[in-house]
């Protein structure tokens, strides 16, 4: 059984040919860096935060030194990574302190205004990194996880969160850009199917923390951005018509990824932090095409 993750779908959209060398011809690699580190420990850190609110109390979860549970985390994460790295370094200690201090600054903001993002009256949490696993078609299976899901419990409404760590926020081109926001839709989509419940009764949004701010603007921007992409019937048909083309290109019909496929070598942004950028045998330069973005 193949599975398929968000992250698959994304790199397919940003770049058929990064896909095709990474899935068919296997080629990726453990790719770990500082911001994976950060994202991740600052993840533990938060939902650790939300778990005690909501199972607890909002002054045990106060009570909490988030402080020293980030530095901690964001030691384990570089120590894990380290192991599966050859135990060869990525970051620095001054690097690695930065983006401590930068986690910390959130996590002030974000103990200082709580309730405007997550209300402790009247919500249940129904679960943290909710694991996914949907049939698709014959030998697929789509998988992921939840970072957050919570019930209203005045008019059943479910929201679903994901939260993005970021150096400054997503701005409009990051917001327009549907390969970072068909991930929420595929979840709700996914959520609704795997648990029975009424799509329509889902909402979605992404938390952005930033890193930075800068303090010289004149409207100085929050640490936490939130952002809800259009989801409702027809934005959501739209994903799922390109996921399903997704599927259709690089899949066979019993399930195995697609040798005789066609897979275009597209030129975006993202080619500056592509690890085949600089491998002219895998992706010629002269074979990337232009994308839509340019
Ligand atoms: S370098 Fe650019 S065009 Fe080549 S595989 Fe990577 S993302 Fe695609």
């Amino acid at each position: 059984m193949k599975t398929v993750s968000y992250s698959q779908f994304s790199i397919y959209m940003q770049c058929p040919k990064k896909w095709k060398l990474d899935y068919l011809d296997n080629l990726r690699t453990f790719d770990q860096n500082i911001h994976t580190t950060f994202g991740s420990a600052f993840h533990t850190t938060i939902q650790n935060y939300l778990n005690v609110m909501y199972t607890e109390s909002v002054k045990k979860a106060d009570e909490i030194d988030l402080n020293g549970y980030l530095k901690e985390s964001i030691m384990s994460e570089y120590r894990d990574a380290l192991s599966k790295n050859n135990n060869k370094h990525y970051s620095t200690a001054a690097e690695l302190v930065e983006f401590y201090e930068d986690g910390a600054a959130i996590l002030d903001y974000f103990k200082k205004n709580r309730s405007a993002y997550f209300s402790s009256k009247q919500h249940t949490l129904l679960g943290i990194e909710i694991p996914l696993s949907i049939p698709l078609r014959e030998g697929i299976k789509f998988t992921g996880f939840i970072d957050i899901v919570i019930r209203d419990e005045r008019d059943g409404r479910i929201k679903v969160y994901d939260f993005k760590t970021s150096t400054a926020g997503w701005n409009k081109y990051q917001k327009a850009d549907k390969s970072k926001t068909a991930q929420m839709i595929l979840y709700k989509e996914f959520y609704a199917k795997q648990f029975n419940v009424d799509v329509e009764t889902i909402d979605i949004e992404y938390i952005i923390v930033r890193r930075k701010i800068n303090v010289d603007y004149e409207f100085v921007p929050k640490r936490i951005q939130t952002f809800i992409p259009a989801n409702g019937k027809v934005s959501r048909n739209k994903i799922l018509k390109l996921f399903n083309a997704f599927l259709d290109s690089c899949f066979t019909e019993d399930g195995n990824y697609k040798a005789e496929g066609t897979y275009p070598a597209v030129l975006s942004s993202g080619c500056k932090y592509c690890v085949y950028a600089t491998e002219e045998a895998l992706c010629p330069k002269k074979e990337r095409i232009k994308s839509n973005e340019d």
